[in-house]
């Protein structure tokens, strides 16, 4: 598809941030273009819309910046998987492994329902920790996570190892 190329120049990317040795890919240069923010919400409306998908469900924090324009293009709810202590509400909360440490994601109590179809969305996929907590979340409420859908993924990780077979949708990879 020809939008892809014109989404990927407009990925800054931006060498050691926050750290030294990280290449930090930085979509809010993508955000600044209307045509190539447009064409990345389209190109995933075009994949999931019809798709029986009731609630898309995004990562703080830039998977709130993907996530509630395709949810509202393909009809389903829109529900914010947070770090912790930020939802008012009872929640169920994910633990995860990082590289230094450890973090957390908290749902709503309710929020997602038993027979849920979900597609998942965050900005970007690096080791699939995240994603992976995202799904056991949603997954131990008894919702059906129908696909991932980032961005960008950086192949070189192996983070799609991590999903379990679980659908991964991308739109560009970084090397
Ligand atoms: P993972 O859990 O290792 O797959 O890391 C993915 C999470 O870290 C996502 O929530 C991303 O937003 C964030 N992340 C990791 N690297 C980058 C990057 O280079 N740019 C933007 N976000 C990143």
């Amino acid at each position: 598809d020809p939008r892809i190329h014109g989404i990927q120049t407009k990925i800054r990317v931006v060498p050691d941030f926050p750290k030294q040795g990280i290449m930090f890919q930085d979509i809010t240069t993508l955000l600044l273009d209307p045509k190539a923010f447009k064409d990345t919400i389209d190109l995933f409306v075009e994949r999931y819309k019809g798709k029986n998908i009731s609630v898309v469900a995004g990562i703080e924090a830039r998977g709130f910046i993907f996530g509630p324009p395709i949810a509202l293009a393909i009809g389903a709810k829109f529900v914010p998987l947070r770090k912790p202590k930020k939802l008012p509400g009872k929640v169920i909360s994910e633990e995860y492994i990082l590289e230094y440490g450890r973090d957390c994601l908290e749902m709503h109590v309710g929020a997602v329902e038993t027979g849920d179809h979900v597609l998942v969305v965050d900005d970007l996929i690096a080791t699939g920790g995240t994603l992976c907590a995202a799904m056991n979340l949603l997954e131990r409420v008894g919702a059906q996570v129908v696909e991932c859908a980032c961005v960008i993924e950086l192949p070189d990780l192996k983070g799609r190892e991590r999903l379990n077979d679980k659908p991964l949708y991308v739109l560009v990879e970084s090397h």
